[in-house]
């Protein structure tokens, strides 16, 4: 492998966003505005464009980097989220993660940085309902397999169907938000399944 990780997962999340952003889209068009697709969609385009100089930064500082930029491209409520994300695991992790423990850690804070900036925690039918479930699995399951964790994170983007927002625009829907996918937390399930996927092909 020449390409470095961090450009390999923005190449990877690149395609897989072109096949899935209507779907993310609509999703939101049922308890949103509509727009989730096209903002991840805009974010993932610039990062993909941006390869050459990303290229050129160790793992952690080419993290902050990506979450800048996602955070300019796309605005609304997930672009500081997804910032913070990006600037929290970049953080906590300078050089590319080799071990379970390296990457929990590096989940952990993207994760607490992301609940900082929503001011959300579980249970708020958020991103964070997908994020919180697959750092706690890579926390406390030693040897989690690729499978497992993708199965972790399938299973809690479906979750959220039964939750009840209380943050962002499905909020305003109150229960009738209840039947629904949060959009952001299947954008992260997604991301995390297509990862763990290319890890299992690697082996
Ligand atoms: P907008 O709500 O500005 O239209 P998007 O549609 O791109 O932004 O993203 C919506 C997603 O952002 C939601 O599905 C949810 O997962 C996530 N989200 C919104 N508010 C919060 C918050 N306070 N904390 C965590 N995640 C949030
Ligand atoms: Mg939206």
């Amino acid at each position: 492998m020449s390409d470095s990780l961090l450009n390999q997962c923005i190449s990877l999340v690149h395609s897989l966003i072109e096949e899935n952003w209507e779907h993310l889209s609509a999703l939101d068009q049922a308890i949103g505005d509509g727009d989730h697709g096209t903002n991840v969609k805009r974010g993932i385009d610039a990062l993909h464009a941006d390869l050459d100089r990303l290229a050129t930064k160790p793992f952690g500082e080419g993290l902050g980097a990506a979450g800048m930029t996602l955070v300019m491209k796309i605005g609304g409520a997930s672009g500081p989220l997804f910032w913070s994300l990006l600037k929290g695991m970049g953080e906590a992790s300078a050089n590319e993660p080799r071990t379970q423990e390296d990457v929990a850690k590096m989940l952990r804070a993207g994760t607490e940085a992301v609940k900082a900036t929503g001011k959300s925690d579980t249970g708020m039918k958020t991103m964070i309902d997908v994020l919180e479930p697959v750092t706690l699995a890579l926390e406390t399951r030693a040897g989690i397999t690729s499978d497992e964790i993708s199965e972790v994170a399938r299973k809690a983007a479906e979750d959220t169907k039964a939750l009840v927002a209380t943050k962002g625009r499905a909020a305003f829907l109150g229960e009738r938000s209840v039947g629904h996918i949060d959009p952001g937390g299947q954008t992260v399930a997604l991301v995390v399944e297509s990862i763990c996927n290319e890890m299992e092909k690697l082996k």
